[in-house]
């Protein structure tokens, strides 16, 4: 990316903000993952909508990350800007029932928040370890919760720049899914409505939730969590089993013998022998069952 234009992401950032060739693989759960060709860590509003306006002009390319907990970002890079939500982002504040949390506040933080007011509906999303932004973009969800249930509204910054405020319903949440998915938009931030509950009750199911998942996840690996959706009527780690697939690799990429639903990088998978791997998965799963498996998991870049 020539120095003219970064100087000029200078001029709207701190230069300290601005990672030029910075390695995904520093920025994704799954560690893998070659250079964005300029990484930059936005901490307002302000300077968003004036990055935006620039790399718009530009014509350049961008992609937002939270944490980067449910991406496979291509070995060759990203070619553009990667966009990530810090600073004035990580704000939480609650009134009442009322949480208000910025994109790229984590969830656990926020879970946190809601358990220290004594406010229960947010267990679910203790353990899942996004920020709020990918979490809304994704409606995450978690023994038998998702942000659906806890969203009231969530302003976005449009294309054009505009701040606009949507309510639940015009965010359009599927299963992983939601109307900003796949769009321009990008998430500022959230209230979520809960509800009083017992902070003792409420401190016991996310210690037991995060117990769970202690017991069935392999959460020591880099992996992005669950790499498919679970098809209507099945579940994806007992299909890939049952097509013989524990423990199947590709280098260090590998369904994972704890939970076949994950595939992990056992050290230095690269993002091509995951996605080998993935594509492995998905054939061998359909030859025994003829069931298609849909990736969770976004790719970004190349593969
Ligand atoms: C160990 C492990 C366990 C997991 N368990 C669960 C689980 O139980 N349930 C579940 O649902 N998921 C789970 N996940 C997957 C992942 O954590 C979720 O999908 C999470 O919501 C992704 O959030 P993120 O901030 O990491 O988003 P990223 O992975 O960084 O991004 C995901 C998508 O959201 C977009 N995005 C992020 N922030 C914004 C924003 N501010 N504005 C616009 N777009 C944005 C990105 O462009 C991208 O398209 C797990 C992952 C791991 C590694």
């Amino acid at each position: 990316m020539n120095s003219e234009i970064i100087k000029n992401f200078g001029k709207i950032v701190p230069e300290e903000n601005i990672l030029v060739d910075e390695p995904m693989s520093r920025h994704t759960t799954f560690r893998t993952g070659g250079p964005a060709s300029c990484f930059i860590r936005i901490g307002s509003v302000e300077q968003l909508q004036q990055m935006l306006a620039y790399l718009n002009k530009l014509e350049q390319e961008y992609y937002i990350v939270g944490n980067g907990s449910n991406l496979l970002v291509s070995d060759k890079g990203y070619n553009g800007v990667i966009l990530s939500m810090t600073g004035a982002y990580n704000q939480i504040e609650c009134r009442g029932n009322i949480i208000t949390a910025g994109a790229g506040a984590v969830n656990s933080q926020v879970a946190a928040v809601a358990r220290d007011n004594s406010l229960t509906g947010f267990e679910f999303a203790a353990g899942i370890p996004g920020t709020i932004g990918g979490a809304l973009v994704m409606n995450a969800g978690a023994y038998g919760g998702e942000m659906k249930q806890v969203v009231k509204t969530v302003d976005i910054l449009n294309p054009e720049g505009e701040i606009m405020t949507l309510d639940n319903e015009t965010m359009e949440f599927g299963y992983r899914t939601s109307a900003v998915k796949n769009t321009r938009h990008i998430i500022i931030q959230t209230t979520l409505e809960l509800q009083k509950g017992n902070q003792e009750e409420i401190k016991a199911t996310m210690e037991d939730l995060a117990a769970r998942r202690r017991d069935k996840q392999p959460l020591e690996y880099g992996s992005a969590g669950s790499t498919f959706k679970r098809p209507e009527g099945h579940f994806a780690g007992k299909l890939i089993q049952d097509a013989g697939l524990r423990g199947e690799s590709i280098g260090d990429a590998q369904v994972s013998d704890k939970h076949c639903g994950f595939i992990i990088n056992r050290g230095n998978a690269s993002a091509s022998e995951v996605y080998e791997l993935i594509k492995r998965v998905q054939a061998r799963v359909y030859e025994n069952s003829g069931i298609n498996l849909e990736t969770e998991v976004i790719m970004l870049g190349e593969f």
